[in-house]
Order: structure tokens, then sequence, then C-alpha cells
């Protein structure tokens, strides 16, 4: 039987990031209610990749994540590439998210996490310090407590119309 510190942990990068976006999309998305349009944006994601990191691999680890490439400069650094800052709190938290799984699962503590935002040509870097960590234990608890109640209602927000969801939600 799997204890709770492991459960907490197949907890996928997807859910982290749609938890600061939507409560009622990061239900819908992880008890397997999944829409069209979701596989459109994650194609977009990786055109972008391909066209700015051609030479760069992505790695999926246990299935579970994904990162867009990884460098070694002294320490493992894990980078993310996104299209825009506006949803810079779920980029973070998700990379957050990579670098626990890796120093809990793979016993990995030298790393450091990078976002690249090639569109604005910058570069955010992250570090999981002591503080960031204990705040990733919360989000990811409260993630566990959404997955448990019914579906969260709605709430009507300006993202809702490019939402994969939207006729769930709204029509
Ligand atoms: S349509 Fe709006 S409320 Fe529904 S899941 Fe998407 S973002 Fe959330």
């Amino acid at each position: 039987m799997l204890s709770d510190s492991e459960k907490n942990l197949r907890i996928i990068g997807t859910q982290i990031h749609y938890y600061f976006i939507c409560k009622t999309k990061l239900w819908l998305f992880s008890h397997h209610i999944q829409m069209e349009q979701e596989s459109d944006l994650v194609s977009l994601g990786k055109l972008l990749h391909e066209k700015s990191y051609k030479e760069e691999k992505e790695y999926t680890i246990d299935n579970l994540i994904s990162i867009d490439f990884i460098k070694k400069q002294g320490c493992l650094e894990l980078h993310e590439v996104k299209k825009s800052r506006k949803m810079k709190k779920s980029h973070e938290y998700q990379l957050l998210y990579y670098m626990y799984y890796l120093k809990q699962k793979k016993g990995i503590e030298n790393i450091k996490g990078v976002i690249n935002y090639p569109k604005i040509r910058k570069k955010i870097t992250i570090d999981l310090d002591e503080s960031k960590e204990k705040e990733l234990m919360d989000v990811i608890a409260d993630i566990g407590n959404i997955l448990d109640m019914d579906t969260p209602k709605p709430q009507r927000m300006k993202i809702c119309r490019k939402c994969a969801y939207f006729e769930f939600c709204w029509v």
C-alpha cells in the first residue's frame, strides 16, 4: 500500500498547473474527463519548444513529470519553456514540483529550475528552498482535498472562453 507522501507524489505537473488556473478544471482533468482542445494546446506548446529549442531533448520521468530540457551547469538545471508570463505562478509551482519530485524520489539535491519565455526573451530562475518546499506541500495537500470533493462549482473567468471545458461548464 502507498504511504500518504507517495500518494501525494503521484500528483502530476499538469494538476499543479491547473490548481492555480481553475479548481473545476483541476477536478475534471483529474477525474479523467478530458476534452479534445487540450491536445491542441499541448501541440502548440510543443511547436514553440521545437522552434526555439530544436537541439534540446524532452524528458519524461516515471510517466509523471515531463521536463522540456535538462542542462548540467555545476548543478542539474531543469528547463521549462512557456509562451507568456500570464500564468507565472502556476509555471513556478509546476517546476518546483518537478524539483521536489527528483529530490524525494531520485535523491537529487543540487537542482535549479529555469523558466524560459522565448517570445519575450526572458528567463526566471527558481530555487527549492525550505519555505518554497513548505508552500508546495500545502498546495499538494489542498489538491488532494479538492479531488476528494464533489466537482467544484465553476467560476466564470476570462480564460473560460478558451478553455476546453467551456461547454461542459457553461452550455
Ligand atoms: S470553463 Fe472556466 S470554470 Fe470551467 S473548467 Fe474551464 S476555466 Fe474552469
